[in-house]
This record gives structure tokens, C-alpha cells and sequence, in this order.
């Protein structure tokens, strides 16, 4: 089963569900949609909605990020895993760098990933090295860190993706080369088993820059499990096509 994963980041309206209606169209008839999962996650603001309405539909609906403590708390604009499972939620994304350059702590990930699964939701977690640290060649060393300081054995892998996304391809078109992504990729499954103690280890996408011109790359790598798609998510027609050249 591979992924498309989409990330709206600060994007959408409610009648922008026009936009997650097309895709969901477009899956729900194509001859390849048993091997693939859409799941979409816009802004907080349009979670309810959306979710409620894509309730029985091929398209799942995720959030983008949830605080670090879970039910409720005097944590003023925070909103917690529980609140987020209360309004069909799904997915949900924690990690993403940009959160991380704000702040988010590995501990702070690791509180988070814990409750978004205490609360049934399935987790993207994301890392990453950064430009310096790639050219620096500290990649490896990195990731180990980010897996190492959040995820435990104890959680429960079935509802777990890792998400690759080096920084540096992050919203600038640039993507790895195949080798460097099939080594990154590899060494994510190499930490994922040590660290589940398991032979089936979490599915890991790639996310940065994927576009439907440059997917076709990333179809012939087959260990990667799927994509996390920033700005061309925002495009119906754009996300569509990843889909189709992917399997074209
Ligand atoms: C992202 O923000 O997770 C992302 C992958 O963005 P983009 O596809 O725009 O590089």
C-alpha cells in the first residue's frame, strides 16, 4: 500500500473542499485506487467539516500538527490530540520541520506522538536533516537522532509512518538523487526494525518538492511507501497527476 499524503500548511477556506471533492472523485474511479491511500490535512479551522464529510469516502482527513499535552489544559490556542480525534481527525502529522524550527522538542514530539496514538489517530512523523548537516554529511547521524529521541518499541508501529523530508528539498524544487534517497531510505528501515525489534517495520514516504513532473523519479524506487506532498496538495489537478504518472 503506498501513500499520498497531502499538506495544506496554512491554506483553505471551507469552499475549499472543492478542491479534496475533485481528488476524491478521481480515486474512488481509478483502476489503481486498491494500492494506494489519499489522506489530506488542511488547517484546524476546516477539520470538522471536512472530516464529516469525507467520513464514508475514499479521501481520509489528518491534522497537520496538535500540542504537546493531551484532553485539555490552560495552554492558550493549543489544541490536543483528544480534541482533534473528537472531530474525526484520522492522520496526523507531527514533526514537520517547520514545527520543529519552532520549537518542538523531541520531547515534546514524543508527548505528542504518544497521545495522538492513545487517541487511535494514525501518526506521520517526520525528520530530516537540514542543508548544512547534509553537506556535512551528517545525515545518518541526524535521523538516528530524530527516530531515536521520539519513537519507543512500546508504540504501537501499525500506526505509525515516518515521513523523509530533507529540509532542504522542502518548497525549493530540489529534490535527492535516487542514490542518496535509496541509502536515506534504507538506513530510516535499517533504525525503524532495530528500534520495533521487528522484521515489518513503518511505512516511510518521501516528502519535499514532489511534483507530477518529477514523480516518475520516485515511482521507480520502490522501497520509498509513499509521498508527503506540500504545495502541489493545494491543486486538485496538480495532486491528481502525481497519482497518475506515478502509476502511469
Ligand atoms: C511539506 O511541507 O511537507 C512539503 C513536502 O512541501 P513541498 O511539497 O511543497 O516541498
Amino acid at each position: 500500500m503506498k501513500y499520498f499524503i497531502g499538506n495544506w500548511k496554512m491554506f483553505g477556506v471551507p469552499k475549499s473542499i472543492s478542491i479534496i471533492n475533485k481528488i476524491n472523485f478521481f480515486v474512488k474511479k481509478d483502476k489503481n485506487r486498491n494500492k494506494y491511500r489519499v489522506v489530506i490535512t488542511p488547517p484546524y479551522t476546516l477539520i470538522e467539516t471536512f472530516a464529516k464529510y469525507f467520513k464514508n469516502k475514499v479521501v481520509s482527513i489528518g491534522a497537520q500538527n496538535c500540542f504537546h499535552k493531551d484532553l485539555f489544559s490552560s495552554n492558550t490556542g493549543a489544541i490536543s490530540p483528544y480534541m482533534l480525534k473528537q472531530i474525526g481527525s484520522k492522520f496526523i502529522i507531527i514533526g514537520h520541520s517547520d514545527n520543529r524550527s519552532e520549537g518542538d522538542s523531541d520531547q515534546m514530539l514524543k508527548n505528542k506522538l504518544r497521545f495522538a496514538l492513545m487517541n487511535n489517530m494514525k501518526v506521520i512523523f517526520c525528520i530530516g536533516e537540514n542543508k548544512k548537516q547534509k553537506k556535512n554529511k551528517q545525515t545518518f547521524s541526524v535521523l538516528k537522532k530524530q527516530l531515536l529521541g521520539v519513537l519507543e518499541k512500546k508504540f504501537n508501529k501499525n500506526n505509525i509512518i515516518i515521513a523523509y523530508e530533507p529540509i532542504w528539498s522542502i518548497g525549493t524544487g530540489m529534490i535527492p538523487g535516487p542514490n542518496d534517497l535509496i541509502k536515506n531510505t534504507s538506513f530510516i528501515k535499517k533504525m525503524l526494525k532495530i528500534i520495533f525489534n521487528s522484521k515489518k517495520t513503518p511505512p516511510v514516504l518521501y516528502g519535499g518538492s514532489v511534483d507530477s513532473g518529477n514523480i516518475e523519479q520516485f515511482s521507480k524506487i520502490n522501497i520509498i511507501d509513499g509521498f508527503l506532498i506540500g504545495g502541489a496538495s493545494k491543486s486538485s489537478k496538480k495532486f491528481i497527476d502525481i497519482i497518475k504518472n506515478y502509476y502511469r
